[in-house]
Order: C-alpha cells, then structure tokens, then sequence
C-alpha cells in the first residue's frame, strides 16, 4: 500500500476563505452518509485522537510493531532468536479479519458473518476445508474462539501469526505452540509494547516518521469554532503522548492559535473507550504537568481530565447525546459503543478510503463489467431454469398422449429438441460469462489486495467491516480536514436504499 505523504493544503491559507463551503470534486475528500446528518443540530464535536485527528504512516507503524512485538515474544514469553528472521509479509495486513485461534486460519467475513477468503499462514485454505469447517453457518464472536482484528494498532498481529505459522509449517515442521498460544502471546506482547511505552517512546523520537502532518487541520477545527460548535478531544492516550502528537500537528498551525489546547474546550485523557461508554469512572483534573489534581463535575475551559464517563461528560456539556457528534476510527470503542450507549451521532474516519477510491476508480470499467456480467448470468439463469421446466412437462405431456396420436409427439420431439438445445445454448453462455465474471473478479481484488480483495467488500456482498460501516457509521470518510470543504451546518444526506423488490 503506497505510504501517504503529508498532507497538504487544499489552497492556499486564506482564513476568510475558510468559511466558505465548496463541495470537493475528489471523491477522497468528501464525507459520505449513511444516515441524515444535520450539522446545524450538533453543539458539540468530539474527537479521537490516535488514527483520527493523528493519522499514522502506516506502514511504518506496522514495522514498528512486529519488531517490538517480536523483541517482547523472545525477552519475555520464551520465543526462539529465530523469529527475528522470518518474512513478514506486510501485504497480508488489512482491516476487519477474523482469527481462529483453535486452528490458526485467518479469514475475511461477509455482512452475513459466513468465511470467505481463508488462509492457513500465507496459503489459502483448500475450499472443501474451508466449507467442512465453516460453510454452514454463521461466525459468532460470543465465545473465546474468534478474534476480530479491528484496530489499526495492531493489525501487525495478523501477519506475525500467519507469518510464525508459515515459517514453521511451510518447512514441514510442527509449531513449538499451540495456535491459541500464539496468538495470545503476540496479543500480549503487543500489549506489553503499548503499556510500558517502548512503542510511544520511539514514535515520539520521530514523530515525522510515524505521524502524517495535515496542514487543513487547524483550518478545519477552526472552522467548526467558529459557528459556536463546542470541540472536544477525549482519547484512550495519556497526557504525556497526546500533548506531544497534538504539539505537533497544531501548535502554531494556525496564526491566532498559538497551542493546539486553543481549539479545545475540554480534553479528556486516558478515556478508556469503549468503558468511557458504559462505566461509571470520575473525571480527574490534571494540571499542564500531568499530576493528578481532584474529581471534578464541572468543567473549567482548556480544561484537561483524565478518565471519566458518558454521563458526566454529557451533564458537564448540558448536552444530550444526539447533539454530539463523536469522530473516532475505532468502530466498536468510538463508533458503536458510543451510538448504542448514548445515540450520539458518530463520524468513523478509516485512513484506508483513500487508496480505496483511488482504486474503486482506476477499476471502475472492470466493476461496471462485473456488474453487466452479474446481470447477465442472473437473466441466464431464469432462461435456463425456464428452458428446464419447459422440458419436464413437455416430456410428461407426451408420456400421456404418445399411444394416441404419432403427428403430435413428433411436434412435441421438435419442440423439445429445440429446448435442449437452446438449454444447451444457455449453459454454454453461462459458463462463459461466469468464467468472465471470476476473471474480472479476480484482477480486480488482485489489484485492491492480492490475498484478501477490496476491504469494503468481500466478493459480491459487503464485507463484515463494511456492513460494520453501514449500520453504526452516520457518516464516514477519510480524514478529519475532509470537514474543510463542507459547511458547519451542512446537512449530510443519506443516498435512498432500494431493497430489493423496488429495484428495476
Ligand atoms: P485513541 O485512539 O486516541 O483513543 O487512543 C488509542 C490508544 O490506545 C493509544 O494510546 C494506544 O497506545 C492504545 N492502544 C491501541 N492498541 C492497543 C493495544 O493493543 N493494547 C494496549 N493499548 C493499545
Ligand atoms: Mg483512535
């Protein structure tokens, strides 16, 4: 996946300018909807920090995570020097899959939660195991089996378990650990890597590397400000890490706006979302240094607290939850947790959406082939189905009358010789089209991600992730600033849905 650069203004600053609202003709810039999203009812604008207003380069984040994962796997759950040198393969790594833990298979979901694509390490899982294991029904993710790998921190720990797993079995060789016990282990170290900072410590050595600078960042917050909107930044980090990433993008990024806590209201810390949604956790105030002060109830402005709840933040707000609109990239901590605990109005920002249109749109004469081709084998199927029939009850037709009349049967022969062979006919052209159709396909989802395809999608339904994104997400795009071109008032309009039955 090509590394975005940093990104730049969309024009040059010009802060009057800012307040006009241009609809963007890249579609990597727009904001999309699910549901009706009225921006003149939203008092108050959330953020999350970490994959949302900070967007990571991220394959670098992805190297800095299996190495570290990697040193903690040896330092301290007992794993062999030798795991420093297999290939990773970091092409394996995408959004929204499912581990096994009882078998080690990875796999993509439908939105119905049936297993499509499946790999056991880098290898694809033969399809009559695939269906044996897993064909005839649904994944639930109630018990302790499946794993669904949803945040961009750690989706390293994907190609580190298909990448062990590879190595050792690839060779002919048993793995030293059960699947579950390497699974756990990587979770944990990785784990292990985000709790004692080691992984905090390196990006803050270098931020540029790890942290993409957006220059229409301040221009954006400044732009909700502006019409009274009330900003608010509530994040899993401490203060120490989101002081420092916020210094960084917004500290003099805009000339009246001398800290990036100026845009702020209130800045809440070590949140930890998706229990910021449901417990019952005071607010702590910290002073600039960090150090923990008391409990409070009300908020000062340019406040910053640590920890907390919903229901405190929404009575210190004296607002209620849908006159929030919470932007978060984690679906179930920022997007669904706080839709089903507070019905705030959520925004789910997924980093992927640019190359993913990039792509959508270099492909689009192959989808709109696969579309034709679907249609086709659709209106070949009823032909052949028709064709079918035709025949059964030709033939018991004349089963019937064949003792009467010779003159009638022979009109039944040819009439029944002409349905094989247009069934024939029929089956042939399906064949064909559904080659074509498996081809395209095919080239396509190579060119999206050569194991697992299109994340939105997972061959013709949506993929879990992607039906994930319909039903919590009010509106979704690629970044924060994509807010920049629109309105504060805007009115995000949801396309009409056609089930299927108002479809032509
Ligand atoms: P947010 O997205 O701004 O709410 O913050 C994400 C925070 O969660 C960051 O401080 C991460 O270090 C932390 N985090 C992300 N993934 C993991 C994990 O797997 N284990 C522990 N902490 C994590
Ligand atoms: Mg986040």
């Amino acid at each position: 996946m090509p590394e975005p650069d940093d990104i730049k203004p969309t024009a040059p600053l010009d802060l009057s300018a800012i307040l006009e609202a241009r609809p963007p003709s890249d579609p990597a810039r727009r904001i999309y909807a699910n549901r009706n999203l009225d921006m003149g009812s939203i008092e108050a604008v959330g953020f999350d920090m970490d994959y949302t207003v900070a967007q990571y380069h991220q394959r670098a984040m992805d190297e800095l995570s299996v190495r570290m994962t990697v040193d903690k796997l040896i330092a301290n759950h007992g794993y062999p020097e030798e795991i420093r040198q297999i290939p990773i393969d970091y092409d394996f790594i995408i959004r929204g899959l499912v581990v096994d833990k009882e078998t080690g298979h990875i796999f993509k979901l439908d939105e119905h939660r049936m297993v499509g694509r499946c790999y056991h390490g880098y290898t694809p899982l033969p399809e009559e195991q695939r269906k044996a294991l897993y064909g005839r029904k649904p994944i639930r993710f109630t018990g302790e089996r499946y794993s669904f790998v949803d945040t961009l921190f750690s989706l390293s720990e994907i190609t580190l378990v298909a990448g062990i797993i590879q190595h050792y079995e690839g060779q002919g060789q048993k793995l030293p650990w059960t699947y579950r016990q390497l699974f756990d282990d990587i979770r944990h170290s990785i784990d292990e890597a985000h709790a004692d900072d080691s992984l905090k410590t390196e990006i803050l050595a270098d931020l540029p590397k790890y942290i993409v600078k957006d220059s229409d960042l301040g221009p954006t917050l400044h732009k909700l400000r502006s019409v009274g909107k009330r900003l608010f930044l509530l994040t899993n980090s401490e203060w120490f890490y989101t002081n420092a990433v916020m210094s960084y993008l917004l500290d003099e990024a805009l000339p009246f706006y001398h800290s990036w806590r100026d845009y702020f209201d209130f800045v809440g810390v070590r949140a930890r979302k998706p229990g910021f949604f449901v417990g019952r956790e005071p607010f702590i105030e910290l002073s600039e240094e960090g150090e923990h002060g008391e409990e409070i109830t009300r908020y000062k402005r340019r406040g910053i607290y640590w920890g907390g709840n919903i229901q405190a933040l929404e009575a210190m707000l004296k607002l209620s939850g849908d006159e929030i609109l919470y932007v978060g990239d984690h679906m179930y901590g920022d997007i669904l947790r706080s839709k089903k605990s507070g019905w705030w109005r959520t925004a789910l920002v997924v980093q992927e959406m640019r190359e993913s249109i990039h792509l959508t749109h270099k492909n689009m004469d192959q989808l709109k082939r696969i579309r034709q081709l679907e249609q086709a084998a659709s209106r070949l199927d009823d032909d052949i189905n028709y064709h079918l029939t035709l025949l059964k009850s030709l033939g018991r037709v004349q089963q019937l009358i064949v003792a009467l009349t010779s003159p009638e049967t022979m009109v039944i022969d040819a009439t029944r010789e002409r349905a094989r062979e247009e069934l024939n006919r029929k089956r042939e052209l399906l064949k064909q089209t559904l080659a074509e159709l498996e081809k395209v396909e095919a080239a396509v989802d190579h060119d999206f991600n050569r194991y697992w395809g299109r994340i939105f999608r997972e061959r013709n339904e949506r993929s879990w992730f992607g039906a994930q994104v319909q039903s919590y997400a009010d509106i979704y795009t690629g970044q924060v600033s994509n807010f920049l071109a629109y309105s504060p008032g805007q009115l995000f309009r949801a396309p009409r849905e056609d089930m299927p039955h108002e479809r032509e």
